[in-house]
């Protein structure tokens, strides 16, 4: 790398936050260098959202294809060559982290290799296997994401126990797969390899699946998950993994009874943890809070002048799209422009089938704050166009303040809900009201008049039930 660069923004970290945030300053005209130490785009594009997605794609692709006759259509003898798709996966990794690439360079963004330290508030040094370097700049944005959390004695040994990005590289397909941790992670990845054969047991020490999402919603996903071959364990407690070769015997207790279940492959999927070591936040006085997420203010500004975290690395949620707008958030703060982040109508997605979806409050949270709700329901079995697709397990649930008719939250599990949600996103943020997504015309034969009839459902008069 250039041994010594001055710009007037330095990123730390090419993931989703710090190359939109790169791009976004650099359209404003700012000197920006984007610094990044394995790989541009980060987890989302090299370890995360796209390689999942790739992998959900094809295997949700090979479940179709085994239940087409029910089109009528005849298809003998399909099968899987897990090499073969994962070198699908490999090649849309690789066209969208070139695609960013180009981006930044674009933008005229400089791109350098290498490990970012703080060595004082405007000053990073950068290691790379070519050398040292100092990257001097007014302004500095950290946007080193999260890793993967380990299980105190369970350590992750790239072989038998892997984490995500182990389970999405897999060369061979596992016969059995253990899942440790019902979240989306686990019941993406347990989903993938549970519809390309391989026997999935999941582990959740809770009594639901899914803790993030609305608890009715998450609870006709595990039904859902359960009758498609998942074998989801409630109130199961991992306590030891022992290796045995190429395998493994899992320990785990289910309030006080002992059991164990064989592995090929142990999947730790816990959760995540904010990537701050070794970044010197200390020595400068960047706060964390006690579990180590940078701490900001609306304009992504730490306390420290001139510093700014977005993304995985501060205490919002762990999403790609939060970390792009965050990332815009903190370029336009530097350049000078009014911006805020606003996280009230932030959709969440979980990619099973069907998939989940949410935006705002679900009903506990709407309860504990305070509001009388009036909630509406609509299954997908009463809509047309799931109908044709022989795709109507799931449904969408509207919640609104009784006073106001305002909308609360919009939870919905069913085909395509990842796509669906977003009109009750866009409701939300210009302060729409039951009413309104009730009284908008939706085309027909469409998934979306789901979303019409729970909306006509708030006030008692779904037309489809
Ligand atoms: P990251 O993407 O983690 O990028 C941080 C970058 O910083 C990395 O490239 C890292 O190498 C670099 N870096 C770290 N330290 C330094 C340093 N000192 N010097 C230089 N570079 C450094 N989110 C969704 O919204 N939708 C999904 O479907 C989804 N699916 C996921 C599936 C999986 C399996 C996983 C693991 C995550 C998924 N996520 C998903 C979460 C998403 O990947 C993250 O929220 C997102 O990547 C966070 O972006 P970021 O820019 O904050 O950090």
């Amino acid at each position: 790398m250039n041994t010594d660069v001055q710009v007037d923004v330095a990123v730390i970290g090419a993931g989703p936050g710090g190359y939109v945030a790169a791009i976004r300053a650099a359209q404003l005209g700012l000197r920006t260098a984007v610094i990044e130490k394995e790989f541009v785009g980060g987890t989302c594009l090299n370890v995360g959202c796209i390689p999942s997605k790739a992998l959900l794609d094809a295997s949700y692709l090979f479940s179709q294809i085994k239940r087409a006759a029910v089109f009528g259509i005849q298809v003998d003898g399909a099968s899987v060559d897990f090499a073969a798709m994962q070198r699908h996966k490999a090649k849309v990794v690789r066209a969208l982290t070139t695609g960013v690439r180009g981006l930044l360079k674009r933008h005229g963004v400089e791109q350098l290799t290498g490990t970012a330290r703080f060595n004082a508030a405007g000053v990073l040094d950068v290691e790379s296997a070519d050398g040292a370097g100092v990257v001097r700049a007014d302004n500095i944005i950290v946007a080193t994401g999260s890793v993967e959390a380990e299980l105190p004695g369970v350590p992750f040994d790239d072989n038998v126990v892997v984490s995500s990005r182990g389970a999405l590289e897999l060369e061979r397909l596992p016969g059995r797969l253990v899942v440790v941790g019902a979240g989306y992670i686990g019941l993406e990845l347990g989903s993938v390899y549970s519809r390309l054969g391989t026997e999935v047991v999941v582990l959740e020490m809770m009594d639901r699946v899914l803790p993030e999402m609305d608890a009715e919603i998450a609870a006709t996903a595990l039904e859902l998950l359960r009758k498609q071959g998942l074998d989801i364990r409630l109130g199961a407690r991992m306590s030891a993994v022992q290796a045995e070769g190429d395998a493994a015997r899992v320990h785990y207790s289910v309030e006080d009874d002992e059991a164990t279940v064989e592995a090929d492959r142990v999947l730790i999927s816990i959760g995540r943890r904010p990537a701050t070591s070794g970044l010197g936040l200390d020595a400068i006085g960047v706060e964390t809070d006690d579990r180590g997420f940078i701490m900001v203010d609306h304009g992504m500004r730490t306390g420290v002048p001139g510093v700014y975290a977005i993304g995985d690395v501060i205490a919002t949620p762990m999403l790609a799209h939060v970390a792009m707008d965050e990332g815009v958030v903190a370029a336009e703060c530097i350049a000078g422009r009014a911006a805020a982040m606003e996280y009230d109508s932030i959709p969440a997605v979980v990619f099973t089938h069907p998939e989940l979806a949410s935006v705002g409050l679900n009903e506990d949270e709407a309860e504990l704050r305070g509001y009388s709700l009036k909630v509406g329901r609509f299954p997908f079995r009463g809509n047309g166009r799931a109908r044709a697709r022989d795709d109507m397990e799931g449904w969408v649930k509207v919640i609104a303040d009784a006073d106001t008719d305002a909308i609360l939250g919009v939870h919905c599990v069913g085909p395509e809900a990842g796509h669906l949600i977003h009109e009750a996103v866009v409701a939300m943020g210009y302060g729409g009201y039951a009413e309104d997504l009730a009284s908008t015309v939706h085309a027909h034969p469409t998934l979306s008049e789901a979303f019409k009839e729970a909306a006509l459902a708030v006030d008692g008069r779904p037309l489809h039930v």
